[in-house]
């Protein structure tokens, strides 16, 4: 290997990379985690963490990948043989129906084309024959990260209660939450999933639950066996900022400054800088005449841009390309998606040059690999960068 100058662009959709803020917060003596110093560092992450989930309830924190915060919504709250309804809007989501599977549980997997968002009707009217209430929980990815597709929670906790039905709402927003608005508790989230190495800028290794009231409840009278994820003996040792075995200690200084960094930015601010460069990126797409995966407007992720290569390319052919000549990782297409897609991250910490040197990585890659493209896709991104620009925008609004 022969040394490389300059950062390696990490543009795969998670992990996403991490601001050095966060690394030099991580870059401490590991301390004692019975020690009172450990106390507050616990309180401090585990009463900052809810402001980015927008919840009053408690969240619990695992040293473990967002795999692991699947099983343990599931396992918390669900007994062997229970009903789940689940819909396949990717990867993502096939993933989480084979784990049910795993466990015992009986899933029904509503089909989708890899190219919508959950449709709401669907699940409401399922619901709605299911009288008898067999249905114990409806688990939708509220961002599905193979494909670039974002879903409307909202209307999936509508559908629920036009149907009358008391099933629990178990979401995964391992890929939205930090990056795109998610509302636990005014979209009635019962259980909601995430880890750290997506909005959240981390490295892998902590995921969370979001825990509602009914879910707690829920988890009193679920079976299935549990040990490591139990709620019951997390939530005891959090109350005092503790956790029932080793706490990922120095993952936790980091999301400490995580929370910090997106409260500084202000929520708000960090959900429109990502709204902006995807809309950037779609543009540069549609100018080298490439097709975007997702199909409705209002569901176009955020978070990365999935594009498919034209027909007889190799979408794994170009990232290869762009990897040896500009250092730069792009996401590869997933199952049925493999090397007909990759995936342009634009996540986390991020800025306008930076999605400017993604942008001018894949156009050089798409011209040495010779996929068919029109040149301008990066100057149509520099034009709208140029116009939207946030400081553009303040000055008019002053003037
Ligand atoms: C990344 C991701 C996962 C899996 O998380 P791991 O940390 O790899 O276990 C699950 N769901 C979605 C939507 C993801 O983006």
């Amino acid at each position: 290997m022969t040394y490389k100058s300059g950062r390696h662009f990490l543009q795969i959709p998670g992990p996403s990379n991490v601001p050095d803020r966060i690394l030099r917060a991580m870059d401490r003596p590991t301390i004692d985690h019975r020690g009172p110093e450990f106390a507050e560092l616990g309180k401090s992450v585990l009463s900052g963490i809810k402001q980015i989930f927008k919840t009053d309830n408690p969240v619990v924190i695992y040293p473990a990948s967002g795999t692991g915060a699947w099983e343990a919504a599931l396992v918390n709250t669900l007994c062997s043989g229970d009903r789940v309804l689940m819909y396949e809007t990717g990867q993502f989501a096939t993933l989480w129906h084979g784990m049910t599977k795993k466990l015992g549980l009986e899933a029904e997997f509503i089909a989708g084309d890899w190219r919508h968002g959950v449709d709401a009707g669907a699940i409401g009217r399922r619901l709605a024959e299911d009288s008898a209430h067999e249905i114990k929980a409806v688990c939708v990815v509220h961002h599905e990260t193979s494909t670039g597709v974002t879903s409307d929670i909202a209307s999936v906790r509508r559908a629920i209660d036009a149907a009358g039905h008391p099933a629990l709402l178990l979401v995964d927003t391992i890929s939205g939450l930090g990056s795109v608005d998610f509302r636990t508790d005014e979209w009635g989230v019962d259980v909601a999933i995430t880890c750290s190495q997506k909005g959240l800028m981390m490295p892998p290794g902590l995921s969370f639950n979001a825990i509602s009231p009914k879910a707690l409840e829920a988890s009193r009278r679920a079976t299935l066996p549990r040990s490591y994820w139990g709620w019951d003996e997390m939530l005891q040792h959090n109350a005092n900022g503790y956790f029932p075995y080793s706490p990922a200690t120095n993952l936790l200084y980091g999301l400490k400054e995580a929370i910090a960094m997106l409260l500084e930015e202000g929520l708000d601010n960090v959900f429109a800088r990502h709204a902006r460069f995807s809309e950037a990126t779609r543009r540069a797409v549609r100018a080298w005449g490439l097709e975007v995966l997702s199909l409705v407007p209002s569901e176009h992720s955020n978070v990365l841009t999935t594009v498919l290569v034209p027909e007889g390319h190799s979408a794994d052919g170009l990232r290869q390309v762009i990897l040896d000549n500009f250092d730069m990782s792009l996401g590869t297409g997933l199952n049925k998606l493999q090397d007909r897609a990759f995936r342009i991250g634009h996540l986390g910490d991020f800025n306008d040059l930076s999605l400017l040197g993604t942008l001018a990585g894949v156009e050089m890659g798409l011209a040495i690999a010779g996929v068919p493209h029109s040149k301008g896709g990066v100057q149509a991104a520099i034009d709208y960068l140029a116009e939207t620009a946030p400081q553009t925008q303040s000055r008019d609004k002053a003037a």
